[in-house]
């Protein structure tokens, strides 16, 4: 069976404790490859090598706009050419349906040409300004920020290192990159579309290993001048605190606990299919999952009958059949998930479908869970104030749209949220109460790598994406230039 490698200083490397951790498809409960588990060690050895790339070395930082640009491109060409092993690879390690990992592939090799297309765009501002030392013109340089940790979570493997990484390189740092060990395969793939597109060494470093290794020694590295995180809140406060050290600049992408607003004057056919989007897309397991469904009381019978019809007719399987729902990512995630569906029934919630392990034929070697409706929810009920990051949702009723928006707001987290309705006018006015770094207004879930990603309150901590996303791995430097000629005679008096 194959050893993944960690990749340093463009050097495929086994870990210095020569120690090595098993990648399971979920699906089937078997070994898909062993991956180098790396410890504190190896992870210096590749924060070294991504400061003297950035410091000494100085290759990648030093090329010219238009041609990182075209290197950006080259990669995403590569990828392309690659696409099929990409989205495979995604589907066995995590368990997606194989056309969401499709999406997420095209999704990735466009953020690559994004990037590589906002970097030879016009930047910054220029000022004529005085302030009673004469004339002078001020401008604004994007300079990178040094050497970047980063680290992802499992649940759009590709994608998520793929929002790091695209806009990291764009803007010239080096990279000290971490993916999740449940899921690692595609990105180890990535590295070597860099190899092979001959990104110059030591500016894209790769380590396998496990958070509280690897991801700690990033975040606390005193070489590391900026960490970006994608994972959950607990984690994510963590990595805050290792980050206080040396100052470093951080960008949190954490949990959520999104809400999703019906009001009655929706069409309720296209509202029970978004939400099944915002609560079944990759298994439920989406930050931005938009699982708390609040429904006005009106509409509230014929929307539950026909989202249970709806989640009771998904078919499940392994991910390569291309069902509606494939396993959850692993064992432990699965017992979690049905974990909260025990809590959901003990604290009074009606499952109206689902909620249980599949152990049909070869499913029962699979973690498999069958989607899961509950009602008759209440804001106190643990299954509607936690992430569950799973195939559940929860449905609350409301009467008013003030009620509705209190309930929208009552939770620690601010990632997203969605509103149905035909009135415009409340469309924009519950969108601008609610407190979220991402709204959807009838519809629940698509991204884009044009608009910033990112939440409020405890779901994080800047943005990804859009310009912000190249901007977070940006110093910005103000320069200023005197206009006059000759003595200024300031101390002439
Ligand atoms: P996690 O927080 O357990 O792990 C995320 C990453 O952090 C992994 O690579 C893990 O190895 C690493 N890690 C763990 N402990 C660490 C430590 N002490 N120091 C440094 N790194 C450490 O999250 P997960 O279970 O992989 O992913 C699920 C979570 O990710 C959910 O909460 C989900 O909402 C969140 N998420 C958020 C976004 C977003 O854009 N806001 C996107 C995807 C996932």
């Amino acid at each position: 069976m194959e050893l993944k490698l960690n990749y340093i200083d463009g050097e495929w490397k086994e870990a210095l404790g020569g120690g090595k951790r098993e990648v399971i498809n979920p699906a089937t409960g078997e070994l898909l490859a062993y991956t180098t588990e790396s410890t504190e060690n190896d992870t210096i050895e590749a924060i070294a090598a991504a400061k003297r790339s950035f410091y000494k070395t100085r290759q990648w930082r030093d090329t010219d706009g238009q041609d990182r640009s075209d290197m950006l491109l080259k990669i995403a060409d590569i990828m392309e050419k690659y696409k099929d092993e990409l989205a495979k690879l995604d589907t066995l390690d995590n368990g997606k349906p194989l056309r969401e990992s499709e999406g997420d592939v095209s999704d990735a090799i466009h953020c690559f040409r994004y990037y590589a297309g906002l970097i030879t765009a016009p930047s910054g501002y220029t000022y004529e300004v005085n302030n009673g030392f004469g004339k002078m013109h001020s401008y604004t340089v994007a300079e990178p920020v040094g050497v970047i940790g980063q680290i992802t979570p499992w649940n759009y493997p590709l994608l998520m290192s793929v929002w790091k990484l695209a806009p990291a390189l764009a803007a010239g740092n080096s990279v000290v990159f971490k993916p999740s060990s449940n899921c690692p395969l595609s990105t180890v793939k990535l590295f070597e579309i860099f190899e092979e597109a001959g990104l110059p060494k030591g500016c894209a470093n790769l380590v396998l290993g496990s958070g509280g290794s690897v991801g700690h020694t990033i975040a606390a590295s005193p070489d590391v001048d900026m960490v970006t995180f994608t994972g959950s809140t607990k984690v994510g406060q963590s990595i805050m605190s290792d980050a206080v050290g040396n100052l470093k600049k951080i960008g949190l992408e954490l949990g959520g606990k999104s809400p999703n607003v019906i009001f009655a004057d929706t069409d309720i056919d296209s509202a029970v299919e978004w939400a099944m989007i915002g609560t079944f897309f990759n298994q439920g397991q989406v930050c931005s999952a938009c699982a708390r469904i609040y429904v006005q009381e009106e509409i509230h019978d014929e929307f539950v009958e026909k989202l249970v019809k709806k989640a009771e007719a998904m078919t499940i399987g392994n991910g390569l059949d291309n069902p509606d729902i494939g396993p959850l990512v692993s064992e432990s995630q699965m017992n979690k998930v049905l974990g909260y569906i025990e809590k959901g029934k003990a604290e009074g919630a009606k499952l109206m479908c689902g909620g249980y392990r599949v152990t049909d034929g070869e499913l029962a070697k699979g973690y498999f869970v069958r989607p899961a409706v509950f009602d008759n929810c209440t804001q106190d009920m643990t299954i509607v104030k936690e992430e569950i990051f799973g195939p559940v949702c929860s449905i609350v009723t409301f009467k008013t749209e003030e009620e509705a928006i209190a309930m929208a707001n009552d939770t620690q987290y601010g990632l997203a949220g969605a509103i149905f309705t035909n009135d415009s006018a409340r469309a924009i006015r519950v969108m601008k109460e609610i407190r979220a770094g991402i709204m959807w207004i009838n519809c629940c879930e698509p991204t884009f790598n044009q608009a910033p990603w990112g939440g409020y309150k405890m779901s994080g901590i800047g943005r990804e994406l859009g310009v912000y996303g190249l901007e977070e791995y940006q110093e910005i430097k103000q320069v200023n230039i005197n206009l006059n000629k000759g003595v200024l005679g300031w101390y002439e008096n």
